[in-house]
């Protein structure tokens, strides 16, 4: 793919540049701190920002245009206001930002936060994309990401992640002492992140073992009913507490469960996307590459079964369903070319809960997001057709929104 400088940008992550410290945005509480251990592996220095806070929505709104979708906002935010701290050299330091390559605005949070730090005067900081396939309009030749040196790494982090962040949903709500669930989650992520960093990843299965049975040491109240909430949308405001204006911890606190798809899926699916592209010829993909992708999906999900059987000992168990049986639901109520923001995937989640018993579902929006709306809200009627006594609550989140009128619609749908 030809690559071409963002226009007006000077600053290229170059090879003299490798040893600089890289900064990147906070994700979720469940991957991020596992992350910086990930990029060691391939020899960078990445190093997390804080968690999202008001001031990633303030200053990533006073340097960046405010027409662009609340994540790409609060990105923004998040590394001006850690780059102010003055914490860095600023010589020493780069930044990076994934890049989907796909139809959402994702793809172009590279120019986004380029334009955001010349605004702020840190035109001379290089900014890298993070990219499985070929990187758009970014010129970064002392970055390359060695996916054989961290391929299992990330696999197996990614697996270990999406299952703490349900191991820690599960047990929050129904603890005795309050914080138990947190201390175990935050131990165990701790030592996640020291194997990956003594290339000890493929030790993570046997560190959920232990997770699970301390997880289902943790003293719970069971002499009551847990109502459960199903929680899904755009995959930023989904999993970024912030992002999601806490309304996870809020509905907790109420003494409600939320339940989570797995982020897994969300990778997943590009394989269902891969064949049904080429099934449409949108994709001309040839034999070798079919047969690599099938291999390599029968690989990831060899991986999430191997995952779910130790899950299987969690006292809170839920069975999961593979990407093909997602794919199937949501085909009843969506094509699946329909591949923008989070693409079919919502339509199979609601039948995901559903299936699980779990009628009342939230669906967290980020303002300026064109892609989720056509996915989410534009299906709304469709879905609940399909799934008779469905409540879906759709929430438009963005840094202006008091938390307490999300609260209140909340309020609505735990009494309806
Ligand atoms: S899915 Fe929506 S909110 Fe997320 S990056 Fe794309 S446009 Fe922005």
């Amino acid at each position: 793919m030809q690559t071409t400088d963002y226009k007006g940008y000077e600053a290229v992550f170059g090879k003299e540049d490798r040893g600089k410290t890289v900064l990147i945005p906070w994700f979720t509480d469940f991957l991020s701190p596992m992350i910086p251990a990930i990029a060691s592996l391939a020899g960078y220095t990445f190093v997390n920002c804080p968690k999202t806070s008001k001031k990633s929505a303030d200053v990533g709104l006073m340097y960046g245009n405010n027409e662009v979708c609340y994540p790409a906002t609060l990105v923004l935010g998040d590394l001006i206001a850690e780059i102010q701290t003055g914490r860095y050299p600023l010589d020493q330091l780069a930044v990076a930002i994934t890049q989907t390559g796909g139809q959402c605005r994702a793809t172009n949070y590279i120019a986004h936060i380029k334009n955001g730090l010349k605004n702020a005067g840190y035109g001379q900081i290089p900014v890298i994309a993070i990219a499985f396939g070929g990187v758009h309009n970014n010129r970064q030749p002392g970055f390359r990401l060695p996916l054989r040196k961290i391929f299992h790494a990330a696999l197996n982090g990614l697996l270990f992640g999406d299952a703490m962040g349900t191991l820690l949903n599960a047990s929050v709500v129904r603890e005795r002492n309050k914080g138990d669930s947190k201390q175990v989650f935050d131990a165990y992520l701790y030592r996640a992140e020291q194997l990956i960093r003594a290339k000890q990843a493929k030790q993570l299965p046997n560190l959920l073992e232990e997770a699970v049975d301390d997880f289902n040491r943790i003293e719970v109240i069971e002499d009551r009913t847990y109502e459960r909430i199903g929680l899904l949308g755009e995959i930023f405001v989904k999993y970024n507490s912030y992002g999601q204006a806490h309304l996870t911890q809020w509905l907790q606190d109420q003494g409600v469960e939320v339940v989570l798809p797995s982020m897994g899926s969300f990778f997943m699916q590009m394989f269902v996307n891969a064949r049904v592209n080429a099934r449409n010829g949108l994709e001309h993909t040839g034999w070798i590459k079919r047969a690599g992708l099938a291999g390599l999906c029968r690989y990831f999900d060899s991986k999430m079964i191997r995952f779910d059987r130790i899950m299987q000992c969690s006292r809170y168990y839920t069975a999961r369903e593979d990407i093909a049986a997602i794919a199937r639901d949501a085909e009843q109520v969506i094509d699946l070319s329909h591949q923008f923001g989070e693409g079919w995937l919502i339509a199979g989640e609601v039948a995901q809960f559903v299936k699980k018993g779990i009628y009342r579902v939230v669906c967290v929006q980020p303002f300026g997001c064109i892609a989720n709306h056509v996915v989410a809200k534009g299906i709304e009627r469709r879905l609940k057709r399909e799934h008779p006594g469905l409540s879906l609550l759709f929430l438009d989140i963005d840094g202006g929104m008091a938390a307490v009128n999300l609260q209140n619609r909340l309020k609505f749908l735990l009494t309806d």
